[in-house]
């Protein structure tokens, strides 16, 4: 029996003398795993399909769920230029954690494939190291979107009062507080949000990228939500994640 698919690469493992597991992130079967036989002795026979990040149409012998084999690949895009800049691969490597260790389950989502093609496709045309940051904080709140872990930022979590929203994030509610709530809250799990950083917060998922070049963020402002993001993320789902 044959499966194909639509699947971008993850991961590679050297397996044995001559093969490779190499992992992938599908259209049809979300994240799988697959054997690449000869892959070590021979690129020719997977036509350099097997980078990581490449954008393949594979085909596959076996259940995708229990370690097919790779039959055929045919590349519909390799990110070139992604590739040759150490900068783009690491944000590159950042989203690829992301889905790894959040989406690793071969429930298909669909939307997820679509957001790292269309993130890869932003960061290999991309050439300003600050909206490559705005990209992997955008990444991010998408795919807590899509996995329904947005955190709550247009009302006070605890009381879902509107008014008096002091700026403070609380990690353990999942968002923000009103300065009635926030007294409360314990500290040592807490952050303050510039208004510009909720903003982001809030609307970020719904953000198109084909609207992409007008898209701009105050710089500054990253570093510190991307690692709140960081830390909400690793605080609700117990998962170790890259900033
Ligand atoms: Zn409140």
């Amino acid at each position: 029996m044959n499966y194909s698919s639509k699947g971008i690469v993850l991961s590679i493992e050297n397996f044995g003398e001559a093969d490779r597991y190499v992992q992938f992130y599908t259209k049809d079967w979300g994240m799988i795993s697959v054997l690449a036989k000869s892959a070590r002795k021979s690129k020719r026979r997977y036509v350099g399909g097997l980078d990581l990040f490449c954008h393949n149409e594979i085909s596959l012998r076996g259940d995708p769920k229990d370690r097919p084999y790779l039959n055929e690949i045919s590349v519909l895009n390799s990110f070139p230029r992604l590739r040759e800049d150490l900068d783009k691969v690491l944000v590159a490597g950042k989203l690829a954690q992301w889905i790894k260790r959040l989406a690793d389950t071969s429930t298909p989502m669909p939307s997820i494939y679509s957001l790292l093609g269309q993130s890869l496709a932003l960061i290999e045309k991309e050439s300003k190291p600050e909206k490559l940051e705005l990209l992997n904080c955008i990444f991010k709140l998408k795919l807590l979107s899509i996995l329904g872990l947005k955190p709550r930022v247009d009302v006070c979590t605890k009381c879902e009062n509107e008014d008096d929203i002091e700026g403070i994030f609380d990690l353990n509610s999942g968002g923000i507080l009103c300065r009635a709530c926030s007294p409360k809250a314990d500290f040592s799990d807490s952050l303050a949000l510039h208004p510009i950083q909720r903003n982001l917060l809030n609307i970020g998922d719904q953000i198109k990228f084909t609207q992409w070049e007008e898209i701009n963020f105050t710089p500054d402002l990253l570093p510190s939500l991307a690692r709140l993001m960081t830390q909400f993320a690793s605080f609700h789902t117990q998962v170790r994640l890259p900033v």
